[in-house]
């Protein structure tokens, strides 16, 4: 029994690490891949991390525009 409760939480919580990462490189995906920098956070991967704490961040990146900065916002769930 206790056997069966720790293979439930593991995967538990390996299913959610796993949604997590697969989330990060959807919005890593969706940012223009230029690294300009115009953003203040170094590199598309810089905002990357940016996005992780504060989702608002994604309207620092200028180069940002179109159906991919739409796509991003429904990743994102804004609007
Ligand atoms: S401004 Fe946009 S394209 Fe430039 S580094 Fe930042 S996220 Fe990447």
């Amino acid at each position: 029994m206790i056997g069966i409760i720790i293979i439930t939480i593991t995967s538990l919580i390996l299913g959610i690490i796993l949604v997590s990462i697969d989330n990060e490189d959807e919005i890593l995906k969706h940012l223009p891949g230029l690294n300009c920098g115009v953003c203040g956070f170094g590199s598309c991967k810089g905002m990357k991390d940016a996005i992780n704490k504060d989702k608002n961040n994604y309207l620092k990146c200028k180069p940002l525009r179109g159906k991919k900065k739409e796509e991003l916002e429904k990743i994102l769930n804004i609007k």
